[in-house]
């Protein structure tokens, strides 16, 4: 009778295409942040919004950088990110066209999703970003509207379910070819009401196959809310998770939860994020952590990187280890980091 095999045996052929996949110079997956400046103001956020609309040099930089990049790639995948990037639409607009335009009659594959909050996302707009290859959208709700109007707060202090919710039933009753993935955050303060609102979400959106909904317990990500954020404890998910699973799974028996990725994009030296100020971080959570600043975006698209900074994100492939490669934030080593960040002080991944 042959051995079963280990757990590392089973993991290992996965882990080696993650890593040919996280190295190969023939895909770039950039996250732009058009503007760092949001419509919200949600309780929990961790953007500190010091930063507005992406000034033209980082708008030339990205252009030319993808101009240089576009004939050599096989795949391109663009996450618009913010602050709330439909605040900056023309510039969407602008850096997407630019791609369409450069790829014409190439076989490059192209895919472009945006993290929005969903308020401005009206069909006009959706038409217009589907037809320059957008058409991922992930959008967040934290309950019904009651519960949601009281920390997705518009910067005006008013609420923001109700435009949210129509323009979501707009989008399932166009013909768009877009994906939506719904991300339901759980706190304590709106779980009592998860059952009855996901049942809604089901009703509403799931039969629709371009629906997917994530739940997501929110966490205390170090910004200047987390002392007034309370979070689910880890008995009450390990209870609660499964039971508001099956809600979702009840009209068919189909799970339309999102799986949830392997690898974290953060971990993946061919995955970089482009700041409104022409900054090249890693991760979109830690975004005012110093260690998530690792070189800057020229104009004419040159990307000077500090290895020794980008170092810590992509020790998951060296290591050989699967947590630091689905999460590198957490547990990032930060010696040596300490010293200013010396533009064009080490060489650039791409
Ligand atoms: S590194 Fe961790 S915190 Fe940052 S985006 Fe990835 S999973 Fe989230």
């Amino acid at each position: 009778m042959s051995e079963m095999p280990s757990s590392s045996d089973i993991e290992q052929p996965a882990f080696r295409r993650e890593l040919t996949e996280a190295l190969t110079d023939k895909s770039l997956h950039l996250i732009l942040l058009p503007t760092e400046q949001c419509n919200f103001r949600c309780t929990y956020c961790y953007e500190d919004f010091e930063i507005g609309r992406m000034g033209r040099e980082t708008v030339l930089g990205v252009k030319h950088l993808l101009s240089r990049r576009l004939p050599t790639l096989e795949r391109l995948n663009i996450s618009w990110f913010g602050g709330e990037p439909l605040l900056a639409k023309g510039l969407v607009e602008e850096i997407s066209t630019h791609i369409v335009e450069a790829a014409e009659n190439s076989d490059l594959q192209y895919l472009a999703d945006m993290t929005t909050n969903g308020y401005l996302l009206d069909i006009p707009s959706a038409e217009q970003l589907c037809s320059l290859g957008v058409r991922l959208y992930q959008i967040s709700l934290d309950g019904p509207s009651e519960m949601h109007d009281r920390t997705r707060v518009r910067a005006n202090g008013k609420g923001s379910f109700d435009r949210i919710w129509s323009n979501l039933v707009a989008l399932r009753d166009s013909d768009l070819p877009v994906s939506v993935l719904l991300r339901i955050h759980l706190s304590p303060e709106n779980l009592p009401s998860m059952p009855d609102f996901l049942a809604r979400i089901r009703d509403t959106f799931l039969s629709d196959s371009r629906f997917t909904v994530h739940l997501k317990p929110v966490e205390r990500m170090g910004g200047p809310n987390d002392k007034n954020m309370e979070i689910l404890g880890s008995d009450v998910r390990t209870k609660v998770l499964p039971e508001l699973r099956a809600i979702l799974q009840e009209r068919d028996g189909v799970s339309k939860e999102f799986p949830g990725a392997e690898v974290c994009y953060a971990s993946r030296p061919n995955s970089l994020v482009i700041r409104a100020n022409g900054s090249i971080s890693k991760c979109t959570v830690g975004l005012s952590d110093p260690a998530n600043l690792i070189g800057r975006l020229a104009a004419d698209g040159t990307l000077h990187i500090d290895n020794a900074r980008l170092g810590p994100w992509v020790r998951g492939w060296v290591n050989r280890d699967w947590s630091s490669v689905r999460c590198p934030y957490v547990g990032l080593p930060r010696s040596g980091q300490q010293q200013l960040l010396q533009i064009g002080s080490g060489p650039g991944v791409a």
